[in-house]
């Protein structure tokens, strides 16, 4: 923690209007021979909705921990929104040596320009080597803006992260229509930049003894300055986030069409969870792509994971493999699914699922035991 910077440190004079009319600098500009090793520390971007911070924020903080012991640096959060010093506290919790806190009116929901400028100010004033956030629809929108204006490089949507001898951050992420994992690495610029995939890194535990500072950061743009205005959200009732979930109850092919969904569903509630599928489920129309877990849909680390008629493909099996048990029912003992299963049942679902929900509400209404017959 040997350059963990002041409290109160000098602002650089980098411009960091953000939408002006005058020409963009492109890289070339601005290309080569600028001496950053001023530039330290990681900077991990917190991401909330109403006070509420998303998990993936969390992993960012524990992936980031391990990236800064690795570089001997500091870990940083910026912590942005309305009534979010609570906020601040977790980030130092679980892993951040220091925060910086936007709080604000203004800043209640998200809105690109008002939060890339207080971004914007944090990355001038504070020059972190690398800044993380989220891979999520804000993250990719914020991100995308504090990159162009910088200017510097943006890898999205990773799922591995590592540093380098040389402090460069190896992004790593699916490319080739998600058949490679390539690793893309920003040489000539800082801050280093990457969002990641929500269910890839493990968050820390929160360690209420850890301690650290709060510094507080103005707010960038008065809301009269602001041309967008929030109105309202509109919550896709039907719509569901598989990230948060920790009960995962999904199906494929083998459930044969999308009645047997209804099956699925009944054991997703007997256990408090929500139904995933494959993509041949969701291609063949059988349920909606938010369902989807995979290489193309969500990467998801529930405590608990059915894997019911899904034959385990590796686009399939690198969205779902961090999952703390994974269950698997599959007619062929041979599926590849049994390879990642903690627990492996061969037999039909259409017996197996049925038998199941019944088991798990006998046991719920206080049944001592409850076969299943297979
Ligand atoms: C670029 C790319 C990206 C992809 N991204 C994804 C992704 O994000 N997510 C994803 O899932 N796939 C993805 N895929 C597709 C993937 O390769 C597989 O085709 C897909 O996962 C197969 O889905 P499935 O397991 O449901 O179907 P199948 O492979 O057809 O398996 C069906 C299984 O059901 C079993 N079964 C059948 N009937 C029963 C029964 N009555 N009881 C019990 N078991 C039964 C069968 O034994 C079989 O194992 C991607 C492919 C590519 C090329």
């Amino acid at each position: 923690m040997n350059d963990l910077p002041k409290t109160s440190p000098e602002i650089d004079k980098t411009d960091t209007t953000v939408g002006t009319k005058s020409r963009r600098p492109s890289p070339r500009d601005v290309m080569p021979e600028k001496d950053w090793s001023d530039y330290r520390g990681i900077l991990i971007v917190v991401e909330q909705r109403n006070g509420i911070a998303k998990k993936v924020s969390w992993q960012l903080l524990g992936e980031g921990r391990r990236l800064a012991d690795k570089l001997n640096t500091h870990l940083s959060a910026l912590v942005i929104g309305s009534n979010v010093s609570a906020l601040a506290k977790e980030a130092i919790y679980r892993g951040a040596d220091q925060v910086y806190l936007c709080d604000s009116e203004e800043l209640k929901d998200y809105r690109t320009r008002p939060y890339s400028k207080v971004c914007l100010t944090v990355i001038g004033q504070y020059k972190p080597e690398i800044v993380l956030m989220g891979a999520t629809y804000t993250g990719r929108d914020l991100a995308g803006a504090i990159a162009t204006h910088l200017p510097t490089g943006l890898t999205a949507d990773c799922t591995q992260l590592d540093v380098d001898e040389q402090r460069l951050l190896l992004a790593s992420r699916p490319a080739f229509s998600e058949k490679m994992l390539a690793t893309i690495l920003c040489k000539q610029f800082k801050p280093q930049m990457a969002t990641a995939r929500s269910g890839v890194f493990l968050a820390l535990p929160l360690d209420p003894t850890r301690d650290g500072d709060i510094i507080p950061i103005a707010s960038q743009m008065k809301e009269d300055e602001i041309v967008t205005r929030v109105l309202d959200f509109l919550e896709q009732n039907d719509y569901v986030s598989l990230e948060d979930q920790e009960i995962i109850v999904a199906g494929g092919r083998g459930l044969g069409g999308p009645e047997a969904f209804a099956l699925l569903q009944n054991l997703a509630d007997a256990l408090g969870g929500v139904v995933g599928a494959s993509r041949a489920a969701v291609d063949a129309g059988w349920i909606t792509h938010d369902h989807q877990v995979g290489q193309t849909g969500s990467t998801v680390r529930p405590k608990l994971y059915f894997a019911i008629g899904i034959s385990g493909a590796v686009q399939h099996v690198v969205g779902m493999q961090n999952a703390d048990m994974i269950v698997a029912i599959n007619r062929d003992p041979n599926a590849p699914i049994f390879k990642v299963a903690h627990l492996g049942i061969v037999g039909d679902l259409f017996t197996l699922v049925p038998a199941l929900c019944t088991a798990i509400k006998a046991q719920k209404d206080g049944q001592e035991s409850v076969g299943i017959a297979l």
